[in-house]
């Protein structure tokens, strides 16, 4: 990867807000901006081993099947979902995430 010229070294990652073009006309597009979920370990109370791992909405607290984990768990994107790293998964919060994502 090269960077090019000066100038704009840092680009800000992440979602932009966009104003909303105030006033008249109604978006038609219903569109709601994309829940980001997150894979959280549960450990076994040994504090080291693996038990499953969770699913977590985004901005929440507890699993999707309801539990508190630790925040210190590990974590891994929702693209890990489905595959060999995100194994063994809550079967709870596999269906539940299943029915939010398309
Ligand atoms: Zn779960």
């Amino acid at each position: 990867m090269r960077r090019r010229g000066t100038g704009d070294s840092v680009e800000t990652p992440g979602p932009t807000r966009r104003p909303r073009p105030g006033g008249r006309g109604q978006s038609e597009t219903a569109e709601e901006p994309p829940v980001r979920h997150r894979i959280v370990a549960e450990k076994l109370p040994d504090g080291d081993t693996l038990k499953e791992w969770h699913m977590v909405r985004g901005d929440e607290q507890l699993t999707m099947c309801g539990r508190e984990l630790d925040p210190r768990a590990d974590e891994q994107s929702d693209e890990a979902w489905g595959t060999e790293t995100a194994h063994p998964f809550c079967h709870t919060c596999g269906a539940l995430y299943l029915r939010e994502t398309p």
